[in-house]
């Protein structure tokens, strides 16, 4: 490695840029648009700016992607998967760094933040066996001297749009698994936690990627749309909020390309009155206030049934009120700020909501102040009771730590509860009783189910994926699903007669 973060990561002595720009054809590129402020969301402070692309940037990383590709293509997948298998050691080496890089811009924790790259290692763990995945299906003898046989191939130039939340594994829930089945890579992460990116990018560069296989955009709206309607671009990831997940799908079937668009979630968490209410104390917090709420498969709305509000709302309210906040970055604190400011407002609008739609307010967060942090963006962890399926703060995503209690009368009313929601994107059930468990799982309409589990995130090699309003398109990311949307198939079909002479055959051809 030559320059940039990745000294630092190395030698531990060097700080960040003051600017964070592109990856483009495996350089880094200062870029010559506008510049954003990045913010450390602990203090507060503008740490260090951002150069959001021009669409002529934007063109220039899909034009290095698209001179890439063929090559990329051609190259065996067993190497292709070294490459993989180089990044693989070089992300467990730099872990540390990378999530030091989180906490400074996203917020969360360090421990946190080290589980985040630790998953996002998982995917390129998984991906190191691509070859075995990319092995296509061959059935000999179909008709007389015929065979048939069916391969995947690379799309050609797949861009990824992602959300700040998880500046690592979401950007490496796409890429590792694009790059491993032969396309060129585009890559917009979040303007609020960019430097992940960057410094990912110069560990691909290390591990030996061939230049404009993986190029790293920077930007907001100008620049999703640049890649959005680029008309080399072959498909399109995307995570983020449910308004811009439409947003992507629409605009890429307009142009027939195909997009992954995961949105926005509310999930929620059903204790049954025979749980374990300690156990499910424990896993509601960690669940509803860890990241400060800002996980896509956070729980939002804690659905009790029968005597369990009574039961368990005094240790639901004094472990709210007793969470430590403050620095990610300072030992044994469990949740940090807010990602910004205007994020922090949006949690504020919405306790006042919520008091205003009648719920009752066991623990306000707002007016939490961390010493030494005093701009920092923190809200305390918030929980309601007496939330109603009519209110604002029940069926929008508040995103924040924020925890809405329902109470139901049995598990079938809860199950309609969760049904009845736009959102589908995780969902968890805490219970002693296997049959009750089993129920839930068939019945509840929701892509991602936990027994006894608050957040079933699944594994790298099964795939990620909500339904309803949570996903937009019909493959998870990452898993078996991954690889088939990075690939499209192709039959071919074969006979090597040795008696060329045929007679015109007019009929539909048959086995027979
Ligand atoms: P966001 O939708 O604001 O931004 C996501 C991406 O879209 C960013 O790269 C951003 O620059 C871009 N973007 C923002 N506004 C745009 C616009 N008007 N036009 C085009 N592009 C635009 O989301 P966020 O605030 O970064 O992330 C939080 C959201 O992501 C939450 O809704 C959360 O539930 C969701 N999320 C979902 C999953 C999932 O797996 N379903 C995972 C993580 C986050």
């Amino acid at each position: 490695m030559t320059v940039g973060m990745e000294s630092s990561a190395a030698s531990g002595t060097r700080s960040a840029p003051e600017t964070v720009g592109h990856f483009i054809g495996g350089q880094e590129v200062a870029g010559s648009g506008a510049r954003a402020p990045i913010h450390d969301p602990a203090t507060g402070a503008a740490a260090r700016c951002l150069s959001l692309a021009t669409p002529a940037e934007v063109q220039q990383a899909v034009a290095a992607a698209r001179a890439a590709f063929p090559a990329w293509a051609d190259t065996p997948a067993i190497r292709r998967a070294r490459v993989l298998n180089r990044f693989l050691e070089l992300m467990n080496r730099h872990r540390d760094e990378l999530a030091r890089i989180i906490t400074a811009e996203h917020g969360k924790t360090f421990a946190d933040a080290q589980g985040e790259v630790t998953r996002g290692i998982e995917i390129v763990e998984f991906v190191c066996g691509a070859p075995q995945l990319l092995k296509g299906s061959h059935t000999e003898q179909v008709s007389g001297g015929i065979d048939n046989w069916t391969m995947r191939q690379p799309l050609g130039v797949v861009a990824g749009i992602t959300p700040f939340n998880f500046p690592v594994m979401v950007p490496c829930w796409m890429f590792p698994v694009a790059i491993a089945c032969g396309n060129a890579f585009v890559l917009k992460p979040s303007e609020r936690d960019p430097s992940a990116s960057v410094y990912m990018a110069q560990l691909l560069r290390e591990a030996g990627l061939p230049d404009g296989v993986f190029n790293v955009v920077q930007g907001d709206k100008a620049a999703v749309d640049a890649v959005l309607h680029h008309p080399d671009v072959a498909a399109i990831s995307f995570v983020g909020s449910t308004p811009i997940a439409r947003h992507v799908y629409e605009a890429g079937a307009r142009r027939g390309v195909r997009v992954q668009a995961l949105g926005g979630a509310k999930n929620h968490m059903v204790i049954m009155p025979d749980a374990d209410i300690d156990q499910a104390v424990n896993a509601l917090v960690g669940a509803a206030y860890g990241s400060a709420g800002e996980r896509c498969m956070a729980i939002s709305v804690a659905v009790l049934v029968g005597d369990v509000a009574d039961r368990i709302m005094p240790g639901l309210a004094d472990r709210t009120r007793t969470l430590r906040i403050g620095n990610g970055m300072d030992a044994g604190v469990e949740m940090g700020p807010l990602v910004s400011r205007s994020a922090l407002e949006r949690v504020h609008r919405y306790i006042g909501l919520g008091i205003e739609e009648g719920a009752t307010p066991v623990v306000d967060g707002r007016g939490v102040t961390v010493p030494g942090c005093e701009s920092g963006f923190f809200v305390g962890g918030t929980l309601f009771d007496h939330v109603k399926p009519s209110m604002r703060i029940y069926r929008e995503e508040i995103f924040g730590p924020v925890l809405g209690c329902v109470r139901v009368r049995s598990l079938s009313e809860a199950i309609d509860l969760v049904n009845d929601h736009e959102f589908g994107n995780g969902v968890a059930c805490f219970t002693r009783d296997g049959n009750a468990a089993r129920d839930f799982a068939r019945r509840v309409q929701v892509g991602m189910v936990g027994v006894n589990v608050p957040i079933p995130v699944p594994m790298a090699w099964h795939g990620f994926g909500g339904w309803k309003n949570s996903l937009f398109g019909d493959l998870h990311v990452y898993g078996e699903e991954g690889f088939r949307f990075y690939t499209r198939q192709k039959s071919v079909m074969q006979r090597w007669p040795a008696d060329t002479r045929h007679d015109a055959d007019f009929g539909m051809p048959t086995a027979a």
